[in-house]
């Protein structure tokens, strides 16, 4: 790893904790810097091969360099970057998008996640003339100064940013975002009987991706679905890892609840910058006249492209690629658990979707983000370097994303290499 750690040295010079972004996450045994990528591989400087399970956190769902994107990519870069005005390949975006996730009837672009959230939230107080936004204990909407409450990711040391402070009862004593747990009926009844009528958005991952892969129990989004209709409120799914991963619709077809606004990025751009709000017409009418919405980058060509690329092959394969992913999903969760069985280590590998989340030293069943945290721990970090050392690369929060671009033989492969880390673990 010699050349990352030298590259590293370089950057800190120039660039605080050397790295942009989260990526400085996969830490040990250092960050990685890497030369290339193609399908489920990853190369980093000193020349060193990994199946990659990290894909860019998420936007990769076709593996790297997927054909079919890099070729409409090329064909836009020959007539044009970007478009100061329209283009036909924008609206056709906006189609497949309607096509595709089951409440979305319009579309609007952004270019990160993080502002799609903002932007849903600013829609969601124009269409309810309100104010406060309920999110969940764990949830991660990005890193926009309200959004970052309670969840991975929440910055510490950032000054007086508008961060809530949960009371006892879960209830909120901050200005404008409610922090409610997740999974919990009561606690959201309650909640929104009290502020419901100051609720514009009750915001959430249908799954709690980032608070540990923790699907809603049996009927509790349908649960939120009904008290933001009985208070006035909007419901939001952040889709940003669940769209389009958990099935082409995302977790909204998977569950059969609908929101009223749905936020995407990641696998919709195949890695290209670009992300989306979609919701129902009467809702973003606003969008038309009360509010604004820009961003010299939205709605870019190459972007666009990109995405209009990854959405083609993902429609394409609603019966194939789809089935392939669970299927190798499935063998890669129950393969760990069965090595972990083997090995007496206390590991677990939720699923969801296309998604791995890696459990140290949980409770089973893990209910809360509380009990996902327990799993966030020096062994899963210990494990994480020993997968990275045996040619996997593989986040110590323990997400794994699954990619259309992986193999039979790359999950054996992966398989071999956990038996090895968990020897090295356990030694
Ligand atoms: N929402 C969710 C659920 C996410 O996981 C993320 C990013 N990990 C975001 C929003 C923010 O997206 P971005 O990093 O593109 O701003």
């Amino acid at each position: 790893f010699s050349g990352s750690e030298r590259y590293l040295h370089r950057a800190h010079q120039v660039i605080p904790r050397g790295v942009n972004s989260s990526r400085r996450a996969v830490l040990r045994p250092t960050p990685l810097a890497f030369t290339g990528a193609r399908g489920s591989r990853i190369t980093d400087i000193d020349g060193n091969e990994y199946v990659d399970y990290v894909a860019g956190y998420g936007p990769m769902l076709l593996g790297h360099q997927p054909p079919e994107v890099v070729e409409a990519v090329r064909t836009q870069l020959a007539v044009g970057v970007l478009y100061g005005g329209q283009h036909e390949a924008e609206a056709e975006l906006a189609e497949r998008i309607v096509r595709m996730v089951p409440s979305a009837e319009r579309v609007l672009l952004n270019v990160t996640g993080s502002e799609a959230v903002q932007a849903a939230l600013r829609i969601a107080r124009a269409a309810t003339g309100r104010r406060k936004t309920v999110k969940f204990e764990g949830h991660y909407h990005g890193w926009i100064d309200p959004m970052t409450a309670n969840g991975p990711g929440s910055p510490a040391g950032t000054g007086p940013a508008p961060r809530p402070v949960i009371a006892a009862d879960h209830d909120v004593v901050g200005p404008e975002i409610l922090v409610c747990p997740w999974n919990d009926p009561e606690a959201l009844a309650g909640l929104l009987a009290r502020h419901g009528a100051d609720v514009a958005a009750v915001i959430m991952e249908p799954v709690a991706v980032n608070g540990g892969n923790l699907w809603a129990d049996d009927g509790y989004l349908a649960t939120a679905r009904r008290l933001c209709e009985r208070h006035g409120c909007l419901l939001v799914f952040d889709e940003v890892v669940t769209g389009f991963r958990l099935a082409p619709g995302g977790a909204q077809q998977r569950t059969g609840v609908t929101p009223d606004l749905t936020v995407l990025a990641k696998a919709l751009g195949s890695g290209f910058p670009i992300s989306a709000v979609a919701g129902r017409a009467e809702v973003m009418r606003v969008a038309e006249h009360t509010i604004g919405h820009a961003g010299t980058y939205n709605g870019n060509a190459l972007s666009v492209v990109a995405a209009n690329a990854t959405l083609d092959v993902l429609e394409a394969g609603q019966d194939s690629l789809y089935p392939r992913l669970d299927r190798l999903t499935g063998q890669l969760a129950d393969g760990i658990e069965r090595l972990a069985a083997r090995h007496g280590a206390p590991l677990q590998a939720l699923r969801a979707g296309a998604l791995v989340r890696l459990h140290w030293d949980a409770p089973t069943p893990l209910r809360t983000y509380a009990d996902t945290l327990v799993g966030r721990t020096a062994p899963l970090r210990d494990f994480s370097e020993h997968m990275v050392r045996n040619g996997v690369h593989a986040r110590e929060t323990g997400l794994w994303y699954v990619s259309a671009a992986h193999t039979d033989d790359d999950v054996d492969r992966t398989l071999a290499a956990v038996d090895r880390a968990l020897t090295a673990v356990s030694s």
